[in-house]
C-alpha cells in the first residue's frame, strides 16, 4: 500500500511539472498540441480541429493565396524588348505579381498590366520563397515600399 502512494504521489508530481511546461509552451505550441492524453474529458473534440494549428503555420489553402509578388529592380527583358510602362514609361523598379495564373506588372507609380510574355513558371523559377504573408494586397505594396 505504502509503495503505491509513493507511486502515485511521483506521477502527481510528474503531472504538476508537465502541467507547468505545458503552461509555458501554450503560447509557443500549436493550441491543443500535447494537452495531457491522461484527461480525455478534457480532449478537445473533433469539431475543434480547424484551431489546431495559428494562422502562420497553417497551409494557405488556395482561396487565401491571393497571389505572389516580388521587387524587380532592374529592367525587365522580354523576349530581347525591354518592358516599359505604357502610362508612364517607367522601365525598372517593378513590381511582379503572380495571381490566378497570370503575371501583372505594377510600376512605381501603380500602373499595372498583365504581361501575357511571363507565366506562372517564370514566376516561380525567379522568386525565392515567399519570406511573408500578407493578408491584402494594399499590406504587402506598403511592406515592399510602395
Ligand atoms: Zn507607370
Amino acid at each position: 500500500m505504502f509503495h503505491r502512494i509513493r507511486r502515485r504521489a511521483r506521477e502527481r508530481e510528474d503531472q504538476r511539472e508537465f502541467t507547468e511546461l505545458h503552461a509555458r509552451l501554450q503560447d509557443q505550441v500549436p493550441h491543443g498540441f500535447g494537452a495531457p492524453a491522461i484527461e480525455p474529458e478534457h480532449a478537445e473534440p473533433a469539431a475543434m480541429v480547424d484551431d489546431f494549428l495559428p494562422p502562420e503555420l497553417r497551409v494557405p489553402s488556395h482561396d487565401q493565396v491571393e497571389g505572389k509578388i516580388m521587387p524587380w529592380k532592374q529592367p525587365l527583358v522580354l523576349d530581347g524588348e525591354m518592358a516599359v510602362c505604357a502610362e508612364c514609361g517607367a522601365y525598372r523598379d517593378w513590381l511582379i505579381l503572380s495571381t490566378c495564373g497570370a503575371i501583372w506588372l505594377r510600376c512605381r507609380a501603380g500602373h499595372q498590366r498583365v504581361e501575357t510574355r511571363l507565366d506562372t513558371a517564370w514566376y516561380n523559377r525567379n522568386s525565392g520563397p515567399a519570406d511573408a504573408t500578407y493578408a491584402t494586397f494594399e499590406d504587402c505594396l506598403r511592406h515592399l515600399g510602395h
